[in-house]
């Protein structure tokens, strides 16, 4: 079985102080949980907080990651941040192709391909999103979307098991509207189909795919309830230590099940 991982994407969001706060509190309540040791956590802060996090998670089981890295390793690239200096930090993962920077920053395929292969290379973990519009599901495109989104970024380069996919429907990323958990495991089923036909099979059953979008305490248990969900990458839920350790809680259900 994959072991799940649960990873909060904190956004634009937190001061160091409140950072502190949410960790610890954060720590705490994991402490109280059964089956957390068999759950993958994961936090993704914005760069700065990266060096003074590490030492906050230092004696605890969360891992930290960032929310972007720049394609290349130096040079002229004003406001950005390598995978090396990120590697400075100490963190293990790294998100790439989310759908702000899609759809805000205007970021392509083309790049993300570069960006996962930086930070594979690295030898750091990505955690590369996916997921179509509203009018392409209206569309009835959401499987063309989807497919084009792997096949022109991963290949059969990319070190397997460096690799997590997580499939974030753009209409139910912070807009309290969730796919139902037969609409996310269909997506979830097509992706692990795609990197069945780029590795092999029981490479891409190796592969974790994580659901993003609107998840919280209320629905985490049915969506990870699903064969081919594998954990939940949450933005606005993460940053309420009690609406984050409840969908970990949900996770270590499911293990302990
Ligand atoms: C996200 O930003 O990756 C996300 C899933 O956000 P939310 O949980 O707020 O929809």
């Amino acid at each position: 079985m994959r072991r799940p991982l649960i990873a909060g994407n904190w956004k634009m969001h937190m001061t160091l102080a409140d950072a502190r706060a949410l960790i610890k509190d954060i720590d705490q309540r994991l402490g109280q949980l059964d089956g957390t040791s068999d759950v993958d956590v994961l936090i993704c802060p914005p760069f700065t907080l990266l060096f003074p996090i590490a030492k906050a998670v230092a004696d605890s089981p969360i891992m930290f990651g960032a929310q972007d890295v720049h394609e290349e390793s130096q040079g002229a690239f004003t406001g950005e941040v390598s995978v090396e200096m990120l590697k400075d930090t100490g963190c293990t993962h790294v998100i790439v192709g989310h759908s702000e920077r899609r759809q805000l920053f205007g970021e392509k395929n083309d790049r993300f391909a570069r960006k996962v292969r930086a930070v594979t290379g690295a030898g750091l973990t990505v955690i590369y999103c996916v997921g179509e519009t509203l009018a392409d599901r209206e569309g009835g495109k959401t499987r063309q979307v989807v497919d084009r989104q792997m096949s022109e970024v991963i290949g059969p380069d990319v070190p397997a098991d460096r690799l997590v996919v997580a499939y974030e429907p753009v209409w139910a990323i912070g807009t309290g509207k969730t796919a139902t958990a037969d609409q996310a495991q269909e997506v979830h089923g097509w992706i692990r189909g795609n990197l069945a036909s780029t590795f092999d099979q029981a490479t891409a059953d190796r592969i974790r795919i994580l659901y993003g979008g609107s998840v919280k305490p209320v629905n985490a248990a049915e969506l990870l309830g699903q064969g081919d969900i594998d954990g939940a990458l949450v933005g606005g839920a993460c940053l309420v230590s009690e609406d984050f350790t409840a969908i970990i809680a949900a996770a270590a259900a499911r293990q302990l099940a």
